[in-house]
């Protein structure tokens, strides 16, 4: 991945501008960590970047950054810049393109995403990054209570650092999340989201909400149950249990999920009705969530004498015929009826005796 993005990085500086890899990518190369995408810097303006690659996308927004997808990379080309007057603590209202990477590197957050590779594959730090690398240190680039206030994510930018490559806070970091905890309420719930899905699905899952709870930040999150999360394999049972999908933005599926996933957490997850009706995942999910055996879950799932409406040893039409009646309502207190049944083997899964039962139990009453 490094030789294709000094690939792309040499390109830039043929056509005479200057570009460093920077960002997630060198941090990540440096500690072993494998990337998924990589963050150019170079003094070329947007326009001047899609003059080089042509099937580049322009940002969909003013001074955004322009995307190249090349050698099955996604790159992330931004101009240099200086950032100004930040409007209620979040993306500043006014930006200058400019042509010198140290003045760029300033307006960044933490001193180790401020590492760059230049075009023959050398390291450039500026401000101590690598030092803050092996010491596993979060420090922010000049002061901490000052980048927060500019951009109040930067908080929980600083806590999914120290949770994703398991990291210390530097001292100035901790107080100033202190003193800036409350900016949080002007950030929007999806970038807030963004950040805490990569927190919550984090091998150090816990020990993030270990750092949100310790520093309050559950109050200014609107994470009321935070406290509540015991365990953590599971992102979106960690997002169930903190029962905020009227507030934090998902998908209709992911909603429908949680819903059940809360529905199953009250359940019993071994009883036949609750594997049926909910499923594996879901049910996989809630007994995670309860720290009871997963395997055990999969087990009496796969021991289920049926897993769908099909499954049943009988049709529509069978049933209509035994007992001579046009389509309608009753099926379907007929079919909840057996599933239930022969879910708890009261009755066994064959056509003969379900069609006697069916005749005995609702001929009459129908
Ligand atoms: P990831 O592994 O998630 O890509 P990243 O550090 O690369 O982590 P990006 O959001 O891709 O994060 O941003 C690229 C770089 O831009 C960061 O490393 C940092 O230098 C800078 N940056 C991103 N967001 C901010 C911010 N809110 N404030 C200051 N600098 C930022
Ligand atoms: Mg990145």
């Amino acid at each position: 991945m490094l030789d294709n993005a000094l690939k792309l990085v040499n390109e830039l500086v043929a056509h005479n501008y200057k570009a460093y890899i920077v960002g997630g990518f060198v941090r990540d190369y440096l500690l072993g960590i494998d990337s998924q995408d990589v963050d150019i810097a170079t003094n070329a303006t947007p326009k001047e970047i899609k003059e080089v690659f042509e099937d580049s996308f322009l940002p969909t927004e003013d001074y955004g950054s322009v995307i190249v997808k090349k050698y099955g990379i996604r790159f992330e080309i931004t101009t240099f810049r200086k950032e100004f007057s930040y409007k209620n603590h979040r993306k500043p209202v006014e930006i200058q393109y400019i042509d010198d990477l140290y003045q760029d590197l300033l307006r960044r957050d933490f001193t180790v995403n401020s590492i760059c590779i230049d075009e023959n594959g050398e390291i450039i730090d500026f401000l101590g990054g690598r030092d803050d690398l092996n010491r596993k240190l979060i420090r922010s680039i000049g002061d901490a209570n000052e980048k927060f206030r500019e951009d109040a994510l930067r908080i929980l930018r600083a806590i999914r650092f120290a949770t994703v490559l398991d990291f210390q806070l530097d001292t100035e970091v901790v107080q100033a999340i202190r003193d800036c905890r409350h900016l949080l309420s002007s950030i929007s719930y999806q970038r807030k989201k963004e950040e805490l899905d990569k927190i919550f699905a984090s091998g150090y899952a816990k020990k993030g909400i270990e750092l949100l709870l310790e520093f309050h930040l559950d109050k200014n999150l609107e994470l009321e149950h935070l406290s509540d999360v015991l365990n953590t394999n599971s992102l979106v049972g960690i997002w169930s249990v903190l029962d905020v999908d009227n507030i934090y933005p998902f998908s209709n599926n992911e909603k429908e999920m949680m819903k059940d996933i809360r529905d199953v957490l009250k359940l019993n997850n071994l009883d036949p009705m609750a594997l049926y009706h909910y499923g594996l995942y879901v049910n996989s999910v809630a007994a995670e969530m309860k720290g009871m055996d997963k395997k055990k879950v999969t087990e009496s799932y796969n021991s289920l004498v049926i897993h769908s409406r099909g499954d049943l040893d009988i049709s529509s039409e069978e049933i209509m015929k035994a007992l001579d009646r046009e389509p309608g309502e009753y099926l379907s207190d007929i079919y909840e009826t057996i599933e239930r049944e022969v879910l708890y083997r009261r009755i066994p899964n064959h056509k003969q005796q379900l069609l006697s039962y069916i005749e005995k139990n609702f001929a009459s009453n129908l």
